[in-house]
């Protein structure tokens, strides 16, 4: 028994040679495809981590827009687990104090404070000196104290995070299911990084702050690129503005709240024609 050269997958005897057909170059397609279907496993993932961030942590959380069903919002708050590592109340704090000192010396990530380049490189580590700040978590997140989930699960991140890469590695193949966890992870650092960096610098202002608006960045980030509606509007469920705007949360909002799994509590947006 031999392994063909060309094609790893067939094996062949030298009695039966017709077993294997290979063609020139279908090891290097072969290749091509193991390494980006596990890059398209990670987009997914993060598109998904995307949309429950803003949907969950970012609209319903922080600024308390919408409210879930309980048990979708336990849905979203295990995908979150799974995929991000974040402390909800830990979010919603630092996010609370970047609405009240917006690009001032106490905002936690200000391109007009750091630069943009630098909030953009180091959003993460901006992130963590705020979350790890005792202080900011007790003022700004004080009415989400953890539950019972919190204590046995949520809060224990980087379980979360190993559990999910032990699936993909079980799915996928132990390399492929690490590629397709750590480039979910880049771009989702990466694009959180953009919004504060990006959606606070380059882009338009309908709404007189400093946020902007950009529809690529909406695209990618199931519309938290409408940031300059959103500082304009904060406690809107509706990202988006106009009967095409990219905002993929509010669309799940929207079906949550058509099956009866949400609640509403501001739409103003949707009276603002910009
Ligand atoms: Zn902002
Ligand atoms: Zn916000």
């Amino acid at each position: 028994m031999q392994s063909c050269r060309l094609c790893t997958s067939v094996r062949y005897t030298d009695e039966k040679l017709s077993g294997c057909n290979s063609l020139p170059g279908s090891a290097t397609l072969n290749s091509i495809v193991q390494i980006l279907i596990p890059l398209l496993v990670g987009f997914l993932i993060t598109q998904i981590s995307t949309l429950t961030t803003s949907a969950y942590l970012h609209r319903a959380l922080a600024h308390k827009a919408v409210r879930f069903h309980p048990a979708l919002a336990l849905f979203l708050r295990f995908f979150l687990w799974l995929t991000t590592g974040v402390k909800s109340r830990e979010w919603a704090a630092v996010h609370r104090k970047h609405h009240a000192f917006t690009d001032e010396e106490s905002d936690p990530h200000s391109p007009a404070q750091l630069g943009w380049i630098r909030v953009q490189l180091t959003n993460f580590w901006l992130y963590r000196n705020a979350a790890n700040d005792p202080v900011t978590v007790q003022k700004w997140g004080r009415d989400l104290a953890p539950d019972r989930w919190d204590r046995v699960l949520f809060d224990r991140g980087m379980l979360g995070l190993g559990t999910s890469t032990l699936l993909l590695c079980i799915w996928l193949g132990w390399w492929q299911g690490v590629l397709a966890f750590s480039f979910h992870v880049v771009s989702y650092v990466v694009l959180s990084g953009a919004v504060n960096a990006v959606g606070h610098t380059f882009g338009r202002r309908p709404f007189a702050n400093s946020a902007t608006n950009l529809h690529w960045l909406a695209a990618l980030t199931s519309g938290e690129g409408y940031h300059n509606n959103h500082h304009g509007l904060p406690t809107s469920a509706r990202f988006g503005s106009r009967p095409l705007d990219l905002d993929a949360a509010w669309w799940l909002i929207k079906v949550a709240e058509k099956m009866r799994l949400a609640e509403v509590r501001d739409v103003s947006a949707k009276k603002v024609t910009l």
